[in-house]
């Protein structure tokens, strides 16, 4: 078995360890040593990084009692080697993990919940609970978790006897083989775990939530500790200051100024569609004169646009309007009205012409249509046109 030098000591950063063994795998190189800072992927938490005589240890697994480091390049069976954790990266995984049994055994004390999923990836750290948390309750679990943190408790590990784990009541409490590793925050929760925690819940630093949903029944509450919360703040703060310059206001009045911009986005957006209808009316007036049906092929008006300019066309017209919106690529949007012709009929007719869909009442239809200009101009000469020039 490999001795774990992590659960003596979580604050360990490097070791010195004989090669035990060193096989060829997948690309990578298996490499057992006699004793290891490394942790290997468990309880939730990912796996260890770090460098064994400066060679990159891309993953470590644990596999009967035997550590197995991953390394990109071979090291000499039965040498000494020197072996250096990502620091940075192990402390952040403990500070998130000891502010998970924090969170876990609040909630499980408080509302008899269980904690079935937890989540440590690079960025996110999600916990699964199997009931409904609102997010009043969510706001006083953080509170009273990063009350935790300041009273510094310290977090202990142990490996009690068989019959004394018996009667113990604790979290994660399942029938496994060998010897239960239990951590401890006392009176705050009591947990089965594989991990190295932080020595005192003072290191730990603030605990944020930072979301939740249901989930399964249940609730996902998102969270982050430490210094990637602190790398969070730092981005979110980075995020309003860049706002508040594009707003010009001070950081703390963003969101009244985007309800400012949005009230003056409904005004002028009135103001345009009143200006486009007196638009539309000029513009049927002219086109209208002296005509009895009129075709418009626009190429940037919305579905609504189209429907107030064959409007402005048939307050104008005794025969028929057809709007036609769109490109070549893309089809065209159309909208026809008739105060002579049955509109469905038009429909029909236009929608087998030009590889279209649509339809309405007979006074008016709508649709789309995949045509060029030049058919749909063909197709309103045909139906259109030519009938009335035979009635
Ligand atoms: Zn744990």
């Amino acid at each position: 078995m490999t001795e774990k030098l992590y659960y003596a000591d979580s604050h360990l950063d490097s070791m010195e360890a004989v090669v035990l063994r060193c096989e060829e795998a997948e690309n990578r190189f298996a490499v057992i040593l006699d004793r290891t800072v490394f942790f290997p992927e468990g309880g939730g938490q990912p796996a260890d990084t770090g460098t064994i005589d400066g060679i990159r240890v891309t993953d470590v697994q644990e596999q009967d009692g035997l550590i197995r480091h991953m390394l990109t390049d071979p090291v000499a069976v039965g040498s000494q080697v020197i072996g250096r954790l990502d620091w940075g990266r192990r402390f952040s995984c403990m500070q998130n993990h000891s502010g998970e049994h924090i969170v876990s055994g609040l909630v499980h004390s408080r509302f008899g919940y269980s904690n079935v999923g937890f989540h440590m990836g690079s960025e996110a750290i999600t916990m699964d609970f199997n009931g409904a948390i609102t997010a009043e309750e969510l706001r006083e679990i953080e509170l009273q978790a990063n009350r935790t943190v300041t009273a510094n408790l310290r977090i202990t590990a142990a490996f009690p006897e068989p019959d004394e784990l018996a009667s113990m009541e604790y979290r994660s409490k399942i029938e496994i083989d060998g010897p239960v590793r239990i951590v401890t925050i006392p009176g705050i929760d009591r947990c089965a775990c594989c991990a190295p925690h932080v020595s005192c819940t003072g290191e730990i630093g603030i605990i944020k939530i930072t979301g939740s949903e249901r989930y399964k029944g249940g609730t996902r509450v998102s969270m982050l500790c430490g210094f990637r919360a602190l790398k969070d703040y730092d981005k979110r703060s980075g995020q309003i200051a860049a706002l508040s310059v594009r707003l010009s206001s001070k950081p703390d009045y963003v969101t009244e100024a985007v309800e400012r911009l949005m009230a003056e986005m409904e005004v002028l957006k009135e103001k345009k569609d009143h200006l486009q209808r007196e638009l539309y009316a000029c513009k049927a007036e002219n086109e209208t004169a002296g005509r009895k049906n009129v075709l418009a092929i626009e190429t940037d008006l919305t579905p609504a646009e189209i429907r107030f300019l064959a409007n402005a066309y048939m307050e104008r017209l005794e025969g028929t309007a057809a709007v036609f919106s769109g490109n070549e690529q893309q089809g065209y949007q159309y909208v026809i009205g008739s105060g002579n012709l049955d509109c469905r009929e038009l429909g029909k007719s236009c929608n087998s012409a030009l590889n279209g869909r649509g339809g309405g009442a007979a006074q008016m239809v709508q649709g789309s249509v995949k045509a060029g200009r030049e058919k749909i101009e063909q197709w309103f000469a045909d139906a259109v046109q030519d009938r009335h020039m035979s009635e």
